[in-house]
């Protein structure tokens, strides 16, 4: 098959772990007989010095045309660079968003996995951790309490802000949708976390959520109190599968999620609509302290090609080929600066990226 995808180097270390990541889709290419075509765009800092703004409609127009996006980092040393001087809608992050907004995704995807080689680097207990775990935290991106009505104004001499939080049956259903079929690429569990107890919006959640759960009789839906699912993902990581949430638990979540699996280096991420066109990143930043210096770990954007190869593509095969190709090389005892331990081998980005190639 002929897959068409839109490449986003980005900034700082971005244009390094891409580099990486496209030598190891050319070698399931290779193998697995599939023509990847890669489109080049520009987006954050880069694009601002070529052309004024954060992303070009063209670029955008380019990357809606395409079967899928794979992104890099964007954005440069907050503290340091010129592009922070410029009103924060021609910013690099402004980029970003625009992508999202533009590509409508709305559901964003972050696993948690522990490779067994890289225990050392949890924070949780051994008796915990077991074998490892893998679960994803599928977070809500365009609604809820970030995206409701706000004010601050007076109310009876107080200063009083408020947020709103509100959440439709249509934006629910969706997302839904997205982490039962998510859930059936897995182990077919579904977690729903609301605030159900408490708050409306998180009932509406937990209603739609069963109804839709009636499409899917092959997965499991539980619900859990966000508080509760704050604790389980300490006390026992291994009980999840997917969990699905709204925006602002989501937001929280997910980065206790990453918090628990020790290495920013290793964490991919997806974004997605509802078509199969999805925005694969790793969920670091440009790491500016280290680019140009051979020194970045490209694991992050390989998974999350993988999950690319998986979720856009439906390539199955291939997506678990690159996990397994990852896990062979940490098992061999290579390791980039960030994941070094004591007895392994230190290699740079490009090392690291033709040993996993080497593996598909
Ligand atoms: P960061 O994730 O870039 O870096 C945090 C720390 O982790 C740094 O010490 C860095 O060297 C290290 N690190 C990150 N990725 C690594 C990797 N693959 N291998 C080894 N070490 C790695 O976060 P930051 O320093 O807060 O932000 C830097 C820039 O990135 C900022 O301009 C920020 O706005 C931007 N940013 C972009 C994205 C994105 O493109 N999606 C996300 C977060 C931050």
């Amino acid at each position: 098959m002929d897959y068409n995808i839109s490449i986003i180097p980005g900034d700082g270390i971005g244009p390094e772990i891409i580099a990486e990541t496209v030598k190891v889709l050319d070698k399931v290419g290779e193998k697995y007989k599939h023509s990847f075509n890669y489109t080049e765009l520009l987006m954050g800092g880069v694009s601002i010095d070529a052309t004024g703004v954060p992303l070009t409609d063209e670029a955008l127009q380019t990357a809606k045309n395409s079967d899928s996006v794979l992104l890099g980092a964007i954005g440069g040393n907050v503290g340091q660079s010129n592009w922070y001087s410029l009103p924060p809608n021609l910013r690099p992050e402004a980029g970003l968003l625009a992508i999202r907004k533009g590509l409508n995704l709305f559901a964003n995807i972050r696993p948690a996995i522990l490779f067994n080689e890289l225990k050392s680097a949890c924070p949780l207990r051994e008796d915990i951790i077991g074998d490892g775990f893998d679960f994803v935290v599928m977070r809500e991106l365009t609604g809820g309490l970030y995206f409701g009505d706000r004010w601050t104004k007076e109310v009876d001499g107080l200063r009083t802000a408020t947020d709103t939080l509100v959440y439709n049956e249509v934006e629910i259903a969706r997302i839904a949708k997205q982490a039962f079929e998510i859930a059936r690429k897995r182990r077919k569990k579904v977690c729903s976390v609301d605030k159900a107890n408490v708050l409306d919006s998180s009932r509406l959640w937990r209603q739609v959520t069963k109804e839709i759960a009636k499409d899917y009789p092959d997965v499991e839906l539980t619900d859990m109190l966000v508080d509760n699912c704050a604790m389980q993902i300490v006390k026992d990581p291994r009980q999840f599968d997917v969990i699905l949430t709204e925006n602002m638990f989501g937001d929280i979540l997910s980065d206790e999620a990453s918090m628990v699996t020790g290495s920013i280096g290793m964490l991919a991420s997806a974004s997605l609509g509802d078509s199969k066109l999805g925005l694969y990143e790793p969920s670091h930043g440009s790491a500016p302290d280290i680019a140009g210096q051979n020194k970045a770990n490209p694991i992050a954007t390989i998974l999350s090609a993988a999950m690319m190869l998986r979720y856009s593509f439906d390539l199955d095969e291939e997506a678990d080929r690159v996990e397994w190709a990852v896990r062979e090389v940490l098992k061999k005892g290579y390791r980039t600066v960030d994941i070094m331990s004591p007895g392994n081998t230190l290699v740079g980005t490009d090392k690291m990226g033709d040993l996993i190639a080497s593996e598909i």
